[in-house]
Parts: C-alpha cells; structure tokens; sequence
C-alpha cells in the first residue's frame, strides 16, 4: 500500500485464513466471523465435497481421495476450486477461507487466487485443538440431511436416533467423521499443514486461539484480535 487513499478510492478488500484441525470448529468460526464482519465464508472442504459428489469421472475421482483414501486432494484442484468460489462471490467482498492451504505447497496456490481476486490476506487464525478433545468432539457432530442444521450429540439430539429438531428429518454424520477417520486427518494436520502455520507465523500474521472453549468464546478471541487490526 502507497498510503495514497485518495488515489483509488477504498483499500483493498481483504482475506482471512481459518486453521485448524478436525472438530475446532471452524466453520462455526467462520460463520460468526462473515456475521460480524461481512465476510463471505469460503468452505473449502464443503466445496471439495460437492465436487467429489458429482456422477463425473473427476468427481468419483476426487470422491476417492476424499472419502475412501482420505488423503489431501492435489495442490492444482485446491487452487481451481478457490479461484472459482473467489470469482462466483465477486472481487469487492471480504472472505475467510477454511480448509486451504492444508500442506505448504499449497501456500502459493492460495496466496495467489487471493491477489489474483484482488485481496490482500490480513491474518491467518489457527484455533489449536488436541488429537483427544478433536475425536471427543466430532464423534457428537450430527447434520440434518434436509434443512442442513448442525447438530451436537448430548446438546441437540438426545439420542443417535433422534430426527432433527428443527424440521423432524434423519440426521447423519459426514462419511469421514468416525474415530478412524478423524484420527487420520488429524495425523495429516500434524504432519502437512503444520508447517503451513509455522510459516505464517514467521511472517507475522499468524492468530493462535485455544480450541478448547466454547464457540462463543472463541469467537470474541477471534474479534477482539481482528478489530485491533
Ligand atoms: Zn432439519
């Protein structure tokens, strides 16, 4: 920034980054971040999910990586994906992406579908959670297959057979949520995307909050943080 604000009217529209691991609730977070401050929300891994369920050979493709394999997806589909969820929001909005970049070598796919759509990334959040409290927490996590309502075992459903209670619908959970499956992709949290806060961290625009709260909590971490800015 050249600091001449009377140049081009408005800053830049910017960016944010949401990290973390499975079950820290970052789409929680970044629902309330977008209801705060104006930011459209980019769920990437939601977005990787509706590709994979597509009846095309790259969707069944990518449904095998995803669901079968559960490996991270390549780097160049992370970056078409972004690009194309940037481009359908418009250039003038706020965002907060979750699930990208998830290993460094993405960073740069990242960094620039973000310039490429005219932001400027402000700040990288990192909400820390434990392998224990990451599988404790998701083995409760429910959706409603019609009206798309999160749901917390214990909190919202009494039982796991209970329908939901916004609209009476089977509720299920996502095919990657069991024991096995979180403990894997917590594994390549540890292992790939790591190094990925490590390295926001060393440019300075790494936000570490704590996981283990509430998402109330959490969240006024987050914007009190945000608004110092
Ligand atoms: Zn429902």
């Amino acid at each position: 920034m050249n600091g001449n604000v009377h140049n081009d009217g408005a800053a830049k529209p910017v960016a944010y980054i949401l990290l973390g691991p499975p079950g820290s609730g970052k789409s929680t977070q970044a629902d309330l971040f977008g209801r705060e401050f104006g930011a459209v929300h980019v769920d990437m891994g939601a977005a990787l999910r509706a590709a994979a369920g597509e009846a095309t050979p790259f969707g069944e493709a990518l449904s095998e990586i995803i669901n079968t394999r559960r490996e991270l997806v390549p780097d160049g589909i992370v970056r078409a994906i972004l690009e194309n969820e940037l481009r359908r929001i418009g250039p003038s909005r706020p965002v907060v992406i979750d699930g990208a970049p998830r290993r460094e070598s993405q960073i740069p796919s990242v960094m620039s579908a973000i310039v490429g759509s005219g932001r400027e990334l402000r700040k990288a959040i990192l909400i820390d959670l434990s392998e224990e409290d990451a599988v404790e927490r998701i083995s409760r996590r429910y959706s409603c297959g019609v009206c798309g309502r999160k749901l917390i075992l214990g909190a919202d459903l009494p039982t796991r057979g209970s329908a939901c209670p916004s609209c009476g619908s089977p509720v299920s959970q996502r095919a990657d949520d069991t024991e096995e499956g979180v403990r894997k992709r917590y594994r390549i949290f540890r292992d790939e995307t790591m190094p990925v806060i490590d390295d926001f961290e060393k440019n300075g625009i790494l936000l570490r909050v704590p996981g283990d709260r509430s998402a109330e909590e959490i969240f006024g971490m987050i914007a009190s943080a945000v608004r110092r800015k």
